[in-house]
């Protein structure tokens, strides 16, 4: 091979090398791109549930004044508060805002005792998040829907007893909002921390494959 045909393979290889790298750059940024796409759906969906956690947690801090088990309660709430918003603030991918539904989770969970002990209501036992919006809070039975066996909130239950539809919390999908459970990988993270604690629980076996 004569000089020149050398310096044309090394040309030609090096051009193929220029096209491939090229080629996952360009990958990559559309990776990223769809990941901070997701991410910034899935946070706005995790950041009303935080607002939700703060609006509770106002509308009960004269509850928490009255006893020292009430403070306790309220600060416990507080301090997973405090919890959700870090992890909010630190997640980078979509899969990561499941922290955040844990600690609301823990959250709505103890606001809901301390809603109890404003009304002076029995406590509640504690009950995974309500399936149709987790941001209901705790559900208050399990009811059969569309063949499964899901937790339910008062609300949802009585609507659903009533033979109309419960409240399901919708996300955005490209240009359509759907129940959140066909919301894809952007909200599968957010979905699945709300009900983490309740893994191997009978009470959600029709609902983890989906969340
Ligand atoms: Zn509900």
């Amino acid at each position: 091979m004569d000089y020149l045909g050398v310096v044309l393979i090394v040309a030609a290889v090096a051009a193929a090398f220029v096209v491939i790298a090229r080629n996952q750059a360009w990958k990559g940024r559309r990776a990223r791109a769809e990941n901070d796409s997701q991410l910034a759906l899935a946070k706005r969906t995790a950041e009303a549930a935080v607002a939700g956690l703060i609006e509770a947690l106002t509308r009960l801090a004269p509850v928490a004044e009255q006893d020292p088990v009430a403070q306790a309660e309220y600060q416990h709430a507080d301090a997973a508060r405090v919890r959700a918003v870090r992890c909010l603030h630190e997640a980078t991918e979509p899969d990561e805002l499941c922290l955040v539904t844990e600690n609301l989770e823990e959250g709505r969970w103890t606001v809901a005792r301390l809603a109890a002990r404003a009304a002076g209501e029995p406590m509640p036992s504690r009950r995974p998040p309500c399936f149709f919006n987790p941001g209901h809070g705790p559900s208050a039975r399990n009811i059969h829907w569309h063949g499964r066996n899901v937790p339910a909130c008062t609300a949802d239950g009585a609507r659903i007893d009533a033979g109309a539809d419960p409240y399901i919390r919708t996300v955005e999908r490209g240009s359509r909002r759907v129940p959140y459970w066909e919301g894809g990988p952007a909200y599968a993270g957010w979905a699945r921390g709300y009900y983490a604690p309740w893994q191997g629980s009978t009470l959600v076996a029709d609902i983890v494959r989906q969340a």
